[in-house]
């Protein structure tokens, strides 16, 4: 029989706090509790400053759980808030997941899912799986979205194979505030931008234990200096693993963009995609079918390549808004891959209007 939410709370009952008499459920400090099979998850949320003394009471709290019948595996991480808008990430073993509402009367006082400073929303661009075209979607939806007079950023959080300097073609590394305390985004086409492109070098293989990846999205979104950002778009990971979900919870979304091929294998990736955010509570601002149609660039017949439509009927069976479809086209491949995103290199062609209108309709949902 599979464990229960019920069984993991009545577990950590058990685990007091060092020096008080409350136990970890009762003092606030544990997050949602996401069951996946024999796999449970969750975080504490402790005060910024004393997360090191903490460790010692999440490695109770992941030995308790361990122990019950029906657990494979706990991730348990321990969770700060800063307050001003920051966080500090503590370390520990396991995947960081808190839930937008921390608990009342949390030892932080913060919710895990505080707002950023300097951004008002955010919004993610998801698929379920790789090559769909989401960043070349992130980047000139946030082009077609600042269009129409927003400030946007985007922040690439696809740390296992960030574009955004390709795409963008931005080179050189952020340099710190004044203060030293964040790094200023870098700049593109009126865009702030934030990729772990920037601070790695891309011949540089990073093998990311789960816990960085936690740790280095957290500081991505928090420790850098955005200002005043109607809207920052954030260009997820592909998949619908831990790494997705966590960040899906860890960031305060306003709402997900999924962007999907109409090929059915896409689809059925696409449908995970929703129901992961859903999970989590995040409202699906709807569907982008990319790679729609193929309009031949010598005769202009146009050929449903990967079928047509499937992520129309797929959106409106689910009950999710269709956002809009972008063809597939050499000069999207092609602006894309050589740092001139098509809004910028070519604004009154077709294919612009399409991002544009794909825009109005997020813009429209995000009432911005
Ligand atoms: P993902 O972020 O989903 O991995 P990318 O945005 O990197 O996907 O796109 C994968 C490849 O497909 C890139 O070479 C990109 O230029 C190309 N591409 C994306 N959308 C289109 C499109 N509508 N037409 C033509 N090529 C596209």
């Amino acid at each position: 029989m599979s464990i229960t939410k019920q069984q993991v709370q009545d577990c950590l009952r058990q685990i007091i706090i060092p020096g008080t008499e409350k136990d970890v459920m009762s003092g606030g400090m544990v997050s949602d509790i996401f069951i996946d099979g024999a796999k449970v998850i969750f975080s504490l949320t402790v005060p910024a400053e004393k997360a090191a003394d903490f460790e010692p009471l999440r490695e109770a709290a992941h030995a308790a759980v361990l122990a019950l019948d029906g657990v494979d595996s706990a991730m348990v991480a321990l969770t700060a808030e800063r307050t001003g808008g920051g966080s500090a990430p503590a370390g520990g073993e396991g995947h960081d997941h808190a839930h937008r509402q921390a608990a009342p009367g949390s030892p932080a006082g913060l919710p895990a899912q505080a707002p950023v400073e300097g951004i008002e929303k955010i919004i993610a661009v998801a698929s379920g799986k790789g090559g769909v075209g989401k960043s070349t979607t992130t980047v000139n939806l946030a082009l077609a979205l600042a269009e129409r007079g927003l400030k946007v950023g985007i922040l690439d959080a696809d740390i296992y194979g960030p574009s955004m300097s390709r795409l963008l073609a931005i080179s050189g590394r952020p340099e710190p505030t004044d203060d030293q305390a964040l790094l200023k985004p870098m700049e593109a086409y009126g865009l702030q931008v934030m990729s772990m492109a920037f601070l790695v070098d891309e011949d540089t293989p990073v093998i990311w234990r789960g816990p960085m990846v936690i740790k280095a999205l957290t500081q991505m979104l928090r420790d850098v200096k955005w200002s005043n950002l109607d809207v920052l778009v954030v260009d997820m990971p592909p998949g619908t693993g831990d790494a997705q979900l966590t960040m899906a919870q860890q960031v305060p979304l306003a709402g997900a963009v999924i962007v999907s091929t109409p090929q059915d294998l896409a689809l059925i990736d696409a449908r995970k995609g929703l129901n992961m955010f859903r999970k989590v509570d995040t409202p699906i601002l709807g569907i982008v079918e990319n790679m729609s149609t193929f309009v031949c660039p010598k005769c202009g017949e146009i050929s449903n390549i990967f079928g047509h439509g499937g992520a129309k009927n797929e959106a409106e069976a689910k009950g999710v808004r269709f956002l809009g479809e972008i063809p597939l086209h050499m000069n999207i491949r092609e602006t894309s891959d050589s740092g001139k995103p098509v809004m910028v290199s070519a604004p009154d062609g077709v294919h612009a209007d399409a991002y544009r209108v794909i825009a109005e309709n997020v813009a429209a949902q995000l009432a911005i």
